[in-house]
């Protein structure tokens, strides 16, 4: 198998110890680009080498375009992996690798350019024959009274967001005709400040969908192939919580369907790498909302039910292999489930970083545990508050829950605060365990 020689990761955390394992399986060398807050993470004392990029803040370090290309010139790596959020989805990133003479692990540019405007990426997405929340035909222009009529003939209520928005910010849901200006104004103050863009478009609000995503795997050869679906509607402020695969309740037939109205649309823009389409369920009926051009951090759950490794399907596909699956090869094999572990007050849901001076994995058949803990490491107040994912996989859903429950009441973290009580609440929950739940279920439950 084509491979490449030494590959640089550009990111931190579980998903950089993650990258590293799969090279590492590969033969392939490791360089762990790091601020000056991260010398003792896991990646960084296992990697061949290390280069430091820069001081804490992530926009002199994770952000830092010349300091990254030039570790990976100073290293004489082969190609960069972005891991996800930091620059996994900048075109201009993705292009000066290239024009650096590096492979860039991902899409092409034009394609993260287009994916990264929710704008066109509706568009394009229309256009390639994708269903799409009914909204507005591209940006909405400043006349009130204009877009007045745009929200009526949307229906009320609707959601404005940010084209260049992401992670979960810069929407805002409007049930009041009267009231759209100012939320317009506000949002797009906000979009402006957040992402450099004030541009908006304007969506149906959708009452009670579930989130329910697809896997899509793309090589330069022409073969698409997906590789099911992740339900991850328990979400808190459009982040989500707990994922898990395949989804409860859709049937073999719509798994096909959207499955191949997926893998279409790829064909169509030329898609390739790994990639994620994430839609709304709502009644039966799937909506786009955006795609993912990169690993996302649920991935372990389509992993653990499909045996495919997408990590190593990533650097196989960056190398020009074709993949070595056609759509028939790919079966479904039980259920997994999902829990992100974050470093955070339970009650408040703010950061909660400091050293952790005790950490004890779960075990047993069919759990995994993605992270980059130790006892006496310390979570560093710059980042993300992600600290861990714990994955359950078993033949049923329920074997699946009841591992998890059992994998949640083993983990020891001490020292700093976690949202472990929090899973195991919602892994016990009736509702939850019943079936699926719609994307507000958490913030009721949680009364806010
Ligand atoms: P981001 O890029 O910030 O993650 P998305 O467009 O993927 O934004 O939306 C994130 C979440 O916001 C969705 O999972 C869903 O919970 C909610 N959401 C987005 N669009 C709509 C909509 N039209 N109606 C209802 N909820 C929505």
């Amino acid at each position: 198998m084509a491979h490449f020689d030494k590959v640089l990761i550009a990111n931190r955390g579980e998903i950089a110890l993650r990258i590293l394992r799969a090279c590492r399986e590969l033969g392939i060398g490791t360089v762990a680009a790091h601020s000056t807050a991260d010398r003792q993470q896991t990646h960084v004392l296992l990697a061949d080498e290390s280069v430091c990029i820069g001081p804490p803040p992530a926009a002199a370090s994770y952000l830092n375009m010349p300091a990254l290309i030039s570790a990976a010139e100073v290293t004489a790596a082969n190609a960069i992996h972005p891991g996800y959020g930091f620059l996994a989805e900048n075109a201009d990133f993705a292009e000066s690798v290239g024009r650096s003479g590096f492979v860039f692990i991902g899409p092409s540019p034009d394609t993260i350019r287009t994916m990264g405007d929710k704008i066109s990426a509706r568009d394009t997405m229309q256009r390639a024959g994708v269903p799409c929340v009914p909204g507005s035909d591209g940006a909405i222009g400043r006349d009130p009274e204009a877009n007045q009529k745009l929200a009526r003939q949307i229906g009320l209520p609707v959601m404005v967001k940010a084209a260049a928005g992401g992670g979960g910010r810069g929407m805002r849901v409007i049930h009041d005709a009267d009231k759209l200006e100012e939320a317009l104004a506000l949002t797009r103050q906000e979009a402006d400040a957040a992402f450099g863009d004030a541009t908006l478009y304007m969506e149906k609000y959708l009452g009670g969908p579930r989130h329910i995503e697809f896997q899509v795997l793309a090589d330069h050869h022409g073969n698409v192939i997906h590789l099911g679906e992740r339900d991850c509607s328990m979400q808190r402020r459009h982040q989500k919580v707990i994922e898990e695969s395949p989804a409860p309740g859709i049937s073999e037939a719509q798994r096909a369907e959207i499955g191949q109205v997926c893998v279409d649309a790829c064909q169509e823009i030329g898609y390739r790498g790994a990639g994620t389409m994430e839609f709304l369920y709502e009644d039966g009926n799937f909506y786009f909302i955006e795609m993912n051009t990169r690993i996302q951090v649920e991935h372990p759950v389509t992993e653990m039910i499909t045996g495919i490794d997408l990590v190593r399907a990533q650097l196989a596909i960056a190398a020009g292999e074709p993949l070595p699956w056609r759509q028939d090869d790919i079966g479904l094999d039980g259920h997994a489930i999902e829990c992100r572990i974050n470093a955070e007050d339970p009650d408040r849901f703010i950061p909660a970083p400091g050293t952790v001076t005790q950490w004890h994995p779960p075990g047993g058949p069919g759990i995994r545990v993605d992270s980059h803990l130790y006892s006496g490491y310390t979570v560093p107040p710059y980042y993300d508050s992600l600290i861990g994912k714990l994955v359950a996989h078993a033949e049923t859903r329920d074997l699946a829950l009841a591992r998890m429950r059992n994998a949640l009441a083993e983990v020891v973290v001490e020292g700093i605060p976690t949202n472990v009580p929090l899973l195991a609440d919602l892994c016990a929950d009736t509702r939850f365990c019943e079936g699926a739940v719609e994307i507000h279920y958490l913030e009721k439950r949680l009364g806010l």
